[in-house]
């Protein structure tokens, strides 16, 4: 038996190639950092996110990283969220070509009643003479917003029961060192640490930030992230039993060699890259307007596509993107859709959030969107899971219809809170929206998949329902808002039991009713449905009366407080009390 276990840790890596900044990082250079340890034994150890995002990514869902983490000579690894972007079916042919086991200790996939991703459970490994227990363990933050996965169709068991379990059976099989390999934030792995004795060190990933802390005698590790930092753990057994703990962070900067073989691997992924570009995506049975002058200036379909699209995926109640997102500025001629395509409209990796709004507040972000028409702004807005109307007569800030916005087909609520899914520059107050960006965040960058993936998964999503491929694992991306399909089984509910009955299992219902409302849409075909409008006098004179007359009155005093028009002046509307 060794006298000192080595353990190399590493962490949410993204970009194969090195970077410019230093540290540079690379695979190349973490390869050359590891052959230099090699005459320690060490055993390496990776906390998951892998597959996504990366420009490269677009191109490969990840797959670049099938020979750069085999090289690397990983031995064991928990799933992380980013992992799951692509979908369950992907991932787990992903973890079919890994030389090493994926870890999923604590969420269950209902479906098939195994862990999800088919991760292991719990790994033994003998190494250096030294029985090693490693677990892996998430957080039920991330695993609940992953846009490929229905919540209620996973099993979420609290890390502090499946670790105090998991490690008791490791210690009865005789394991020396009970490592767990978390994907969660700081303070989750906190509580870990502070009420599950039986794990000896705890490795993390999903925050990117180097960090060591003890939590008694325990040891967190954060590793850094993207191939630019790892740790290097020594472990020596001490007279009583326990584990003395050394720990150095190794910086991956320009010092470090590129390894010959693993630049390599690096160079042929870049190289392949162009062949990918006419990857098929699928096929549009109408052209798409992306032209600058109309989707910086009213709603057009391919605004309507693609925040349909992220609407569906966060699982949020309204979507709006500031139309600089959209790169391509011309008409997407109806056919086949490529990768190019799309790399055309969205050639960035656009990180998008999701936020909690106050009804005023999305009347005010709504107001910035239209404050500059009809000059050509990035800021004018394409949303979803809402309808509003805009006068362009009446001065900036004033022009939004505001009671008459709709989300979720109701009439807004201004003081109700309403998750709002928008790209993080968008929420962070770019382009004029500022009274976003204090907004609590409900669904992080980093747990969001990229703008561009959700596409992509739509299209892959479109193909299975269509029967062009098959679904395996059963979980896909929706193909309609989440929502929507809960507004269906409430009023579902509302008409029968039959969510009750024994026969009709909850999930059965479930997906019958998400199939029924797929079946009525013909997902390749966006259209402008009316969601954007001008608002003239007229137009707003008619919706009023149209509003119900409860609503009136409410808004009543909010209308005259702006000082325009009364509403008592308006006959068509009732006015039992009106002021
Ligand atoms: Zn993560």
């Amino acid at each position: 038996m060794s006298e000192v276990l080595t353990i190399l840790h590493f962490n949410d890596v993204y970009n194969i190639e090195g970077q410019k900044d230093e540290p540079m990082g690379g695979a190349a250079r973490m390869q050359t950092y590891i052959k230099s340890q090699q005459g320690l034994d060490p055993l390496l150890l990776f906390s998951g996110d892998a597959l996504n995002p990366s420009l490269m990514s677009i191109f490969f869902k990840g797959d670049q990283m099938i020979p750069v983490l085999n090289k690397l000579g990983v031995a064991a690894a928990v799933y992380g969220n980013h992992d799951f972007d692509f979908g369950v079916d992907h991932l787990e042919e992903f973890a079919d070509q890994c030389k090493f086991p994926w870890l999923m200790s604590n969420v269950k996939d209902i479906v098939n009643n195994e862990p999800l991703a088919r991760g292991e459970t719990y790994v033994i490994i003998d190494h250096g003479g030294i029985k090693i227990g490693l677990i892996g363990l998430v957080e039920e933050e991330w695993i609940d917003t992953l846009s490929t996965i229905d919540p209620d169709d996973i099993m979420f068991v609290d890390y502090i029961q499946a670790g105090t379990h998991l490690s008791n059976l490791l210690r009865q099989q005789r394991c020396e060192l009970i490592v767990a390999l978390t994907h969660m934030r700081v303070p989750n792995d906190k509580r870990l640490a502070e009420n599950v004795p039986g794990i000896d060190i705890i490795l993390g990933g999903h925050d990117h930030e180097y960090e060591v802390f003890k939590v008694g005698s325990k040891y967190v590790v954060k590793s850094g992230t993207d191939f630019r930092e790892m740790s290097k753990i020594s472990l020596k057994r001490s007279s009583e039993g326990q584990w003395d703990v050394d720990i150095e962070r190794v910086e991956l900067d320009s010092c470090i060699e590129e390894d010959e073989d693993m630049k390599a691997v690096v160079k042929d992924r870049l190289s392949s890259v162009d062949e990918k570009m006419d990857t098929y995506l699928g096929h549009m049975n109408v052209d798409m307007d992306g032209k600058f002058s109309s989707v910086r200036t009213q709603e057009t379909n391919l605004g309507n596509f693609v925040c349909d699209i992220m609407l569906t995926a966060t699982k949020a109640d309204c979507a709006i993107l500031n139309s600089g997102t959209f790169r391509s500025d011309r008409i997407h001629l109806k056919g086949d859709f490529k990768i190019r395509d799309l790399l055309t409209i969205l050639p960035l990796v656009d990180n998008c959030v999701v936020i909690k709004v106050t009804g005023a507040q999305l009347v005010q972000a709504l107001e910035n969107g239209v404050s500059k028409y009809p000059v050509k702004e990035g800021r004018f807005p394409q949303v979803a899971g809402l309808s509003f109307g805009f006068d362009p007569t009446r001065p900036p800030g004033q022009r939004v219809g505001g009671q008459l916005v709709k989300v979720r087909g109701e009439y807004i609520d201004m003081e109700a809170h309403y998750r709002l899914a928008t790209k993080e520059y968008v929420a962070l107050g770019k382009d004029g929206y500022d009274v976003l960006k204090d907004c609590e965040i409900v669904v992080s960058a980093e747990q969001c998949a990229a703008l561009s993936t959700m596409v992509q998964n739509h299209f892959e999503s479109v193909a299975i329902h269509q029967g062009q491929i098959k679904c395996r694992s059963g979980h896909r991306q929706s193909l309609v808002a989440l929502t929507m399909r809960d507004d269906l089984l409430k009023m579902l509910h509302a008409n029968s039991e039959i969510e009750e009955e024994e026969n009709h299992p909850k999930r059965l219902v479930r997906q019958e009713s998400i199939h029924c409302l797929e079946m009525e849409q013909n997902f390749l075909a966006p259209r402008v449905d009316g969601r954007i409008y001008i608002l003239t006098e007229e137009r707003r004179h008619v919706m009023q009366s149209m509003m119900p007359s409860g609503l009136v009155r409410n808004l009543s005093t909010v209308k005259e407080e702006a000082g325009s028009q009364s509403w008592s002046s308006m006959s068509q509307v009732p006015q039992d009390d009106a002021p």
